[in-house]
């Protein structure tokens, strides 16, 4: 029989998302709720491997559904990407009587977590937190939604001074590998132009596009560009190359960047976070382990870390038709 879980670790690691403490909480209430003690690592790997923890009760978590960030922080840790560094961290959660752990993160921290789970026998549960959405097992992850709509909020307001100048904006936000972040924002924000990393369209494709919209009759265009979008090498080549060929236009630049980590979480986001977070303590006090909980067609579910590291999860190729359709 599978020892009883007496005490579960969370941490929260790689880049943050909004709803990341929605999450933690939910953690550290689902574990007073079961009696279970709950304990914090602080700044993800680096924290378990440092010895930096908190333990946390139900009081501990309060007011903080609504706050962006992670009170826990996050790192990304090179020390835990070697043997001894992840030696250390079972020897400081073996300390502290940590049966087991609740890794709150993208693919990487569940990388991490499988391989600490092969060497130390360390019980490991994802719970997917990240802005890219790129996590094959979950339609969401916790974050994305909140991205989506800082960066609309954020269109819209360039939108407003792009019409006013006529201008031509190519707007860049998150994504270096997946492409979610700019193709829902673009058709929510009504861009011309969707740029993403799955669909190279090519520079040619890009100037007559634009040259159509000019014909038909558009004064002014955002273009929502991926990061890891591969026309050009980067945003301010792609919108250089464009002003060369199409003089017509006047071509800006803007890079959201950081800001699409921030701000309050998403109602959406809340309350995927505490659905996810209740279950990963669910299965780890069902003896599980090596598992990523997800939400799939609105129900919660778990694969194993290993299915959802192997997997990709792809964009909707609907949604590439739909933008072109609505750009017309
Ligand atoms: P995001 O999607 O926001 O980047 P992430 O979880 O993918 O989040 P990473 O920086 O890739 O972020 O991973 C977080 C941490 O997980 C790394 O800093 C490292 O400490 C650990 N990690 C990643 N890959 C491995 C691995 N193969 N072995 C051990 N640890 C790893």
């Amino acid at each position: 029989m599978a020892k009883r879980v007496r005490r579960i670790g969370v941490m929260t690691s790689g880049g943050d998302s909004p709803g990341m403490n929605a999450a933690i909480r939910a953690v550290v209430r689902a574990c007073a709720y079961y009696h279970t003690d709950c304990i914090g690592y602080y700044r993800g790997y680096q924290g378990m491997i440092n010895g930096e923890s908190i333990k946390l009760n139900a009081r501990s978590v309060r007011n903080i559904v609504n706050q962006g960030g992670t009170i826990l922080q996050s790192a990304r840790s090179k020390a835990f990407l070697t043997e001894e560094g992840r030696a250390r961290a079972a020897e400081n959660l073996k300390k502290d009587e940590v049966d087991g752990m609740i890794l709150i993160g993208g693919d990487g921290t569940f990388r991490g977590g499988q391989v600490f789970s092969k060497e130390h026998g360390i019980s490991v549960i994802g719970v997917p937190g990240t802005i890219d959405n790129d996590i094959f097992g979950t339609n969401y992850a916790i974050g994305y939604d909140t991205a989506l709509n800082t960066v609309v909020e954020a269109i819209d307001k360039i939108r407003d001074t792009a019409s006013s100048h006529n201008r031509l904006f190519f707007v860049e936000v998150m994504g270096r590998d997946a492409g979610f972040i700019a193709l829902n924002s673009g058709i929510g924000a009504g861009a011309e132009e969707i740029l993403i990393p799955e669909e190279n369209l090519g520079l040619e494709r890009l100037l007559e596009s634009l040259e159509r919209s000019r014909r038909a009759g558009k004064t002014s265009s955002i273009v929502v560009v991926s990061e890891g979008d591969k026309i050009g090498k980067n945003v301010f080549e792609l919108a250089d190359y464009v002003k060369e060929n199409l003089p017509n236009y006047d071509a800006r630049v803007t890079v959201l960047g950081h800001i699409q980590r921030g701000g309050r979480p998403s109602c959406f986001d809340r309350v995927l976070a505490s659905r996810l977070s209740v279950k990963a303590v669910e299965l780890l006090l069902d003896g599980k382990k090596d598992l990523m909980v997800g939400m799939l067609n609105n129900e919660i579910e778990s694969c194993s870390l290993d299915r959802a590291l192997k997997g990709k999860h792809n964009i909707n190729k609907e949604l590439l038709k739909i933008s072109e359709i609505l750009s017309t």
